[in-house]
């Protein structure tokens, strides 16, 4: 069965069809998916066919039959969960970095999308305003990329105490201390799962979800002298958007010799804000921080950034070799990819950061931040005024959390806006309360789509 270059014209044709179908349907469509997996799976299940099938035929298949399937997580009135929508540049990227095919795991076989990654890389660290030294990793997603940031802390704390983490791995290790913010994201917890570190020791929180200053410093006291320790600070809350007083943090943690990691996934970006920057203040003093790519910067799934300072602990983490001791000449140049992330072998999920980023410039990246921390707050503005409706969070950032009344009442209104389908937002539970959390992450969110979705809300909130 010899494919012939003809063959990717006619299923490329296909699929640029369904594609442009799909996207042009969505301002119009409902938000939420008509069918649920079960049927889907029914629609392309049956039993394998016993020979092939024409690849364009292939694609039309799939083209015609999914759209009950698909969430409009593309539209402005997508509010669900973290989630971004894909800007153009970046999407149409997306699509050359599948066709070219490159295992962009070593600079030397595929120079051409490493580098474009080593460049968005730089970018990133610049629109961010964090310390250009700084590795930078391109991960499947926010929570490896906390796993990359946390790996390389656990080899610099355990390497300062004296420990051979590659040759003797964690058993009779010194116990490393974790410490976490009381609302820190479920992912840090599964992140040092995977690490073999254990539940993290929890700090106290405010009421906005802020890892609480004080109760960090009580924290530290009481850590034995030489212990071990990785400080994991959140900057954008789930629920509330807020940070982690991020400055004083990685103060009284570098005071105790602790690596300090930053849960950035969404809340990273205030960095690129003029207007937003305050609320990370002083966040380069930390040693890693995590991000995605495909919340707020809007590039197709998957790709989220793992960032690290120290290159020698990172490279020692997740490079392929036998030794910690990395060639320190090495430490000077770029690293291969392979060498700050999990993977070996993987797509260059860089290029559509490239491409975003090329697309908005400076500028865009900063109105891109702004833009939805603006609609936030008109959403959440526009729900205060309905009846029964309490905004229980400070909208400092993308997110808000609110509650009509009862739990119960809070839940059948969430349910009314999904059946509503003008938008998309999630039920959540928050400070001990059912919530309706909306989450603005989607880059083409305009003011016809924050009415229309308030209006929704409003509606869903007016039946008995
Ligand atoms: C989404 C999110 C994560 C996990 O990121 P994934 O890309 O889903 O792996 C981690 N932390 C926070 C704060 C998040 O919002």
């Amino acid at each position: 069965m010899t494919g012939s270059p003809k063959d990717y014209d006619a299923a490329l044709d296909r699929a640029v069809v369904h594609a442009k179908r799909w996207l042009g349907s969505v301002p119009d469509r409902p938000v939420p998916p008509a069918s649920d997996a079960d049927a889907m799976a029914s629609v392309f299940g049956g039993p394998l066919a016993d020979g092939p099938t024409d690849p364009a035929e292939v694609v039309e298949a799939l083209g015609s039959a999914m759209e009950p399937g698909l969430m409009s997580i593309a539209s402005g009135r997508f509010f669900g969960w973290v989630m971004g929508g894909t800007l153009p540049a970046a999407l149409a990227s997306d699509w050359l970095v599948s066709a070219w095919d490159q295992n962009t795991g070593m600079r030397y076989p595929t120079p051409g999308t490493a580098a474009v990654e080593q460049v968005a890389g730089e970018w990133l660290l610049d629109v961010l305003g964090l310390p250009s030294t700084c590795d930078v990793g391109f991960t499947t997603g926010g929570t490896m990329a906390n796993f990359v940031g946390l790996a390389a802390g656990r080899q610099r704390v355990l390497t300062d105490a004296g420990w051979d983490l590659d040759d003797l791995g964690l058993q009779g290790a010194p116990r490393v201390t974790v410490l976490a913010g009381a609302q820190r994201h479920d992912s840090v917890d599964l992140a040092l799962r995977y690490l073999g570190l254990g539940r993290p020791t929890l700090v106290d929180a405010d009421d906005q979800g802020r890892l609480r200053i004080d109760a960090l410093a009580s924290a530290f006291e009481a850590i034995p002298p030489g212990t071990p320790v990785i400080l994991a600070l959140q900057a954008g809350n789930l629920h509330s958007g807020a940070f982690d007083p991020l400055g004083d943090a990685v103060e009284v943690a570098h005071r105790h010799g602790a690596w300090v990691h930053v849960d950035g996934a969404f809340g990273l970006w205030a960095g690129a804000s003029a207007t937003l920057r305050p609320l990370v203040d002083r966040y380069g003093t930390a040693d890693s921080w995590a991000t995605d790519a495909h919340k707020t910067l809007n590039v197709p799934y998957d790709c989220g950034i793992a960032i690290v300072a120290d290159r020698k602990a990172v490279r020692a983490a997740m490079e392929v070799h036998t030794s910690y001791l990395v060639n320190p000449s090495s430490l000077e140049q770029p690293a291969d990819p392979l060498g700050v992330t999990p993977e070996m072998s993987r797509r260059a999920r860089g290029v559509p950061v490239w491409a975003a980023l090329r697309s908005l410039g400076r500028s865009g990246v900063a109105e891109l931040v702004d833009g939805l921390h603006r609609n936030a707050r008109a959403i959440a503005d526009g729900i205060r005024t309905i009846e029964g409706a309490e905004v229980l969070n400070d909208v400092v950032y993308t997110q808000v959390s609110v509650a009509f009344g009862s739990d119960e009442r809070t839940r059948e209104v969430t349910r009314r806006v999904l059946v509503d389908g003008v938008a998309w937002m999630s039920g959540s539970r928050w400070r001990g309360r059912d919530v309706l959390r909306v989450s603005v992450s989607n880059w083409s969110t305009d003011d016809a789509d924050v009415a229309a979705s308030v209006d929704s809300v409003r509606r869903a909130a007016a039946l008995p």
